[in-house]
């Protein structure tokens, strides 16, 4: 029987199966809605605290289900994505948005550069050697990283069910595509609802086109993961097409399914 260790540290999370040889890294870049107390809820309504907006809803949960069934290690950041997103690099005006969508977000409003980089330090920079560590860690390393996204965005209903997601390196989407094609009937699309011109890829160029790591972005619509059921299902499914789409491409390294 394998164990999971998990190590809580002060702004992300690590769960590694040690005893597994598994290729896939798991990351979760929007997991949470915590905003700590210092921040005064950015400002936020109690309605607008656990929106989509804050995090991306039901994207931990499956990624800690997909953890389990390919024994993959998983990193998630512990901070609302409206603190600091950490799918952007420090650069990018989106890292600390004072507009999510229809939401302000007035504790965001007019930052000094100087606020700015104290919130990249604080929370990107360890999220970012934590994941970077966990790769160095993993023998031919796979990266997965794992999204949800609203169903209804500025007013209009989103049709799409699971977004496979590229930037350059389109080996394991193309695969995955071609397997998902065949093997459900949910709405599964390239590149949507985002796609790599809306910088969405930020973890995927820094953590793995660089050195050539086969990589991949999930972005799931999220009434379809709101139950544990639905969770456990979809963390199944996606397990399947990449152990699939993996066996396919012939590339080294080793993707567990214990589904
Ligand atoms: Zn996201």
């Amino acid at each position: 029987m394998s164990q999971i260790n998990i190590n809580t540290m002060e702004n992300d999370i690590v769960i590694k199966n040690i005893t597994s040889p598994s290729s896939v890294v798991l990351v979760c870049e929007h997991a949470s809605h915590h905003i700590p107390a210092s921040f005064d809820a950015l400002g936020l309504s109690q309605n607008n605290r656990k929106s989509h907006a804050v995090w991306d809803i039901g994207a931990l949960a499956v990624a800690e289900q997909l953890s389990k069934i390919l024994g993959a290690a998983l990193v998630a950041s512990e901070v609302s994505r409206l603190v600091y997103d950490c799918n952007r690099p420090p650069t990018s005006s989106d890292a600390i948005p004072s507009r999510s969508e229809i939401i302000d977000v007035p504790g965001n409003r007019n930052l000094s550069q100087l606020q700015r980089d104290e919130r990249a330090e604080e929370f990107y920079s360890p999220f970012k050697s934590e994941l970077s560590n966990t790769i160095k860690q993993t023998k031919n390393p796979v990266l997965i990283t794992i999204h949800s996204f609203t169903p209804t965005f500025h007013g209009k209903t989103r049709s799409v069910e699971i977004g496979i997601l590229h930037d350059t390196d389109t080996r394991l989407a193309n695969a995955m595509l071609a397997i998902a094609e065949k093997n459900t009937t949910a709405d599964v699309r390239r590149n949507e609802p985002y796609g790599p011109e809306h910088g969405v890829t930020h973890t995927l160029k820094e953590h793995a086109i660089k050195e050539k790591y086969l990589n991949v972005m999930l972005e799931i619509r999220n009434d379809l993961i709101s139950t544990l059921e639905q969770q456990e299902a979809m963390a199944t499914l996606i397990s399947r097409w990449v152990v699939d789409a993996f066996e396919n491409l012939n590339e080294p390294g080793v993707v567990q399914c214990q589904a």
